[in-house]
């Protein structure tokens, strides 16, 4: 299993799928399973760009790797948010479902990202939402680099605001 951490925009999703295209991995992106299988109430949560309660994430994600076969390789995008999500999924790898091989951290200030999410343009990328998912990244997912750290989680930083290929190269040249 691959993570991928980073602020909203700072390329999750598409250095994501570029890895999960170039080795057959499936990419495991938990803003995808929100969109697609939200109820009314978390989808309300979502567009305003407060997080999901962590069991219905954990929910999500545990049914998602049950449906892939053992052997395959997850790219996980937007997920671990939380502390208690990180430290469910370090407890997965100590159970010896799955492997952790690598965790990217993709860095970009908001600067820099607030043009790519109006581009963008999703639903959940209106301003008030974007300023709240930066506030929520701050406050709940940027512990979790230091926390992983602290676990001995191998975590490699990645200079996001460069051009898709060189991110994606930087990627590569640190899974060899
Ligand atoms: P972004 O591209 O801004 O990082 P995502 O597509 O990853 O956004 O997620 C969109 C929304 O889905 C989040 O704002 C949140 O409401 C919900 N969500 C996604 N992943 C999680 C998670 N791990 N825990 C709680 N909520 C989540």
């Amino acid at each position: 299993m691959i993570l991928i951490m980073g602020i909203a925009g700072s390329g999750k999703g598409t250095q994501g799928k570029l890895l999960a295209d170039k080795y057959g991995y499936h990419l495991l992106s938990t803003g995808d399973l929100v969109r697609k299988y939200a109820t009314e109430k978390q989808r309300e949560r979502m567009l305003s760009g407060d997080l999901l309660a962590d069991d219905e994430i954990i929910a999500m994600v545990d049914e998602c790797l049950r449906s892939l076969p053992d052997d395959k390789e997850v790219i996980f995008d937007g997920f671990p948010r939380t502390i208690p999500q990180a430290q469910w999924l370090l407890d997965q790898v100590k159970a010896g479902r799955i492997d952790l091989k690598k965790t990217f951290h993709l860095i970009a200030s908001r600067e820099a990202v607030k043009d790519r999410l109006k581009y963008r343009a999703r639903d959940d990328d209106v301003d008030h939402a974007i300023e709240q998912r930066f506030e929520e990244y701050a406050k709940s997912t940027a512990p979790i680099l230091n926390w992983l750290k602290d676990q001995n989680v191998d975590v490699v930083e990645i200079k996001a605001e460069q051009s898709v290929e060189k991110v994606h190269q930087d990627i590569i040249s640190n899974l060899k």
